[in-house]
């Protein structure tokens, strides 16, 4: 991450001259959520040779019995970041092993198996993901705005964008000195929203970024008495927090990217390799929108209008189409790669990535074609329309999403059968306590019906 720090051999000695007294070998959950433990810089080789353990039965995600040996992680020396607020700290994105080898089960491992497989094609597998989120006060039951303007529509607006530069500048600084490169942000749809774009990079190094950020994006809110809110669907009547994959492959060799074709005979800048990549994610997309859209509350952003007075620009049909945002899957108006918009700001990147890896490349072995792309506004087509076309729905809610992730023996190809169960038995869990839970809405609108 942090291009003063890639050689892993002069690593200690950088980090000691920078100062660094405590290294933080981390890594992602099942939910994406950043685990560690913090050692001191003297034991810098033991962290690196992964003498951190973990019980992983104290873990969401981590398929253990109390009674199975630790994982132990293993530091990724490419991945060092110090900590831009705190220079006597560096982060470690790592892998988990378990009994001297790769843990079948850690997520960074999971999508690690599909960028192999990708190799293995030729190709590298490039990821971008725009980060949404909303920043909001930090005082109980009164999140709000920091910056409190009466707009119907906060989108691009720059006094707003203005007002909040304090904790962007932060943030979008310790981005940039990580070596990230952010190119733009603004102010999003929703009244406190906004979005984060920086270069896209290899699949493994952005889903790191991507779980750094969400740490980060928390500090700097913090200190200008915030947080920030990575919560799909925070509010019925704003928009939703979506992390669009964007996703292209580069060949190995030369490093020319696979999915541009300028002279693409559907116009959209793609390429036949690109589109059968298509064909294959549309092929999975309800297996693939369960781990991209991972909680009861992701569901709630997948709708055409909700409760808003516009759209949401989040999809809720399982399609493609050009430089469109109604698609599930959209190209993006200079071609060369492919957008995947069902996924939220709460997924774990590595899963999400990987399943949408594994069923880009069946796609691509099989010689896979999508049909033409939609160049209509989806929300408004009609459903004859819809079923000449053979468009079905995405999941509608979490319920459906699992037992589609459940139906779809791409979920074990991509997990291994321990993190397929362990997620679809946790899930389900969490699918049930909210159907048990009765809601405020509920009351409201039956306490006193007759
Ligand atoms: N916030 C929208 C979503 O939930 C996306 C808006 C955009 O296209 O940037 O996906
Ligand atoms: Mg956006």
């Amino acid at each position: 991450m942090d291009t003063f720090l890639q050689d892993r051999d002069t690593l200690k000695q950088d980090l000691a001259a920078r100062g660094v007294r405590y290294l933080m070998a981390s890594y992602a959950d099942m939910h994406g959520a950043s685990k560690t433990k913090m050692v001191p810089l003297a034991h810098y080789e033991g962290m690196m040779a992964g003498s951190e353990l973990f019980t992983g039965a104290a873990l969401d995600g981590v398929p253990q019995e109390v009674s199975d040996e630790e994982v132990s992680a293993h530091p990724d020396a490419a991945s060092c970041a110090v900590l831009p607020w705190n220079p006597t700290i560096a982060w470690f994105a790592s892998d988990l092993w378990l009994a001297g080898r790769p843990f079948e089960a850690c997520s960074r491992g999971i999508l690690k198996r599909q960028t192999a497989a990708a190799a293995r094609l030729g190709y590298r597998f490039n990821l971008g993901i725009e980060a949404e989120f909303y920043v909001l006060s930090d005082s109980r039951g009164s999140e709000a705005p920091l910056s409190q303007r009466s707009l119907a529509k906060p989108c691009y607006d720059a006094a707003t964008l203005l007002d909040n530069m304090g904790w962007l500048d932060g943030l979008v600084s310790a981005m940039n000195g990580l070596g990230w490169d952010v190119y733009s942000f603004d102010q999003e749809d929703g009244p406190g929203q906004f979005e984060i774009d920086f270069n896209y990079a290899d699949a493994v190094v952005t889903s790191d970024r991507f779980v750094f950020l969400r740490t980060m994006a928390s500090h700097f809110a913090r200190q200008h008495g915030a947080f920030a809110s990575f919560m799909p669907k925070p509010f019925a009547d704003r928009t939703g927090s979506g992390a669009h994959l964007n996703m292209s492959l580069a060949s190995l060799a030369g490093g020319a990217n696979a999915f541009a074709d300028p002279d693409d005979r559907r116009g959209c800048g793609l390429s036949a390799l690109g589109y059968a990549f298509i064909a294959g994610v549309l092929r999975h997309l309800p297996a693939i929108c369960a781990f991209a859209a991972p909680t009861v509350n992701s569901y709630k952003r997948l709708v055409k209008q909700g409760s808003m007075s516009g759209f949401t620009w989040a999809p809720i049909f399982a399609c493609y189409g050009n430089n469109n945002r109604t698609n599930a899957l959209r190209i993006p108006l200079a071609g060369g790669r492919v957008e995947l918009r069902c996924a939220d700001s709460a997924c774990n990147p590595y899963l999400a990535a990987a399943m949408a890896l594994a069923a880009g490349l069946e796609g691509i072995r099989e010689g896979l074609d999508p049909g033409e792309p939609n160049r209509d506004n989806m929300y408004q087509i009609a459903e004859v329309e819809l079923a000449r076309r053979g468009i079905g729905m995405l999941p509608r809610d979490l319920g459906q999403a699992i037992d589609a992730a459940e139906a779809d023996p791409l979920t074990v190809q991509v997990m291994g059968a321990d993190m397929a169960r362990a997620w679809i038995g946790h899930k389900r869990e969490e699918w049930n306590a909210y159907g048990a839970h009765v809601s405020d809405w509920e009351t409201a609108r039956y306490l006193r019906f007759f």
